[in-house]
């Protein structure tokens, strides 16, 4: 099976967010948050099936797998670790989430560990620029 791409993650990551925040993901919640056409989210929600993250029912829905989960899980993590990182560094309130989808995705495990680390380090030690 195929590692998830960067876009794989951030549907998965955004699905992830709907259930934990509304119970459910729809396709048009799915495609707003993205800002994607409903065709595409479809044709992406078959291969998010088809690669084990989630089971996709036309007309009943989405529910993640236990795999989906994980992925869903971590990629929220990462997004949040990155954004408060940013945001004790000084960095414009209104970049901080356009940048950290640019670069959430090409960083490994370890890294993102270590940035969170640094940045508790930062509040501990009450940085500022
Ligand atoms: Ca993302």
């Amino acid at each position: 099976m195929s590692k998830a791409t960067p876009t794989m993650e951030d549907y998965i990551e955004v699905i992830y967010y709907l259930v934990k925040e509304k119970g459910y993901a729809r396709s048009a919640d799915i495609a707003s948050k993205l800002n994607v056409y409903p065709s595409t989210v479809t044709k992406m929600l078959k291969k998010l099936d088809s690669e084990g993250y989630i089971l996709y029912e036309k007309y009943r829905g989405i529910a993640l797998t236990q795999k989906g989960k994980n992925m869903g899980d971590y990629a929220l993590r990462r997004h949040n670790i990155l954004e408060d990182f940013l945001r004790v560094i000084g960095v414009k309130e209104k970049n901080i989430y356009d940048e950290v989808e640019g670069i959430e995705h090409h960083l490994g495990r370890d890294s993102i560990n270590k940035i969170q680390l640094l940045t508790e380090y930062l509040k501990e030690n009450k940085y500022k620029i």
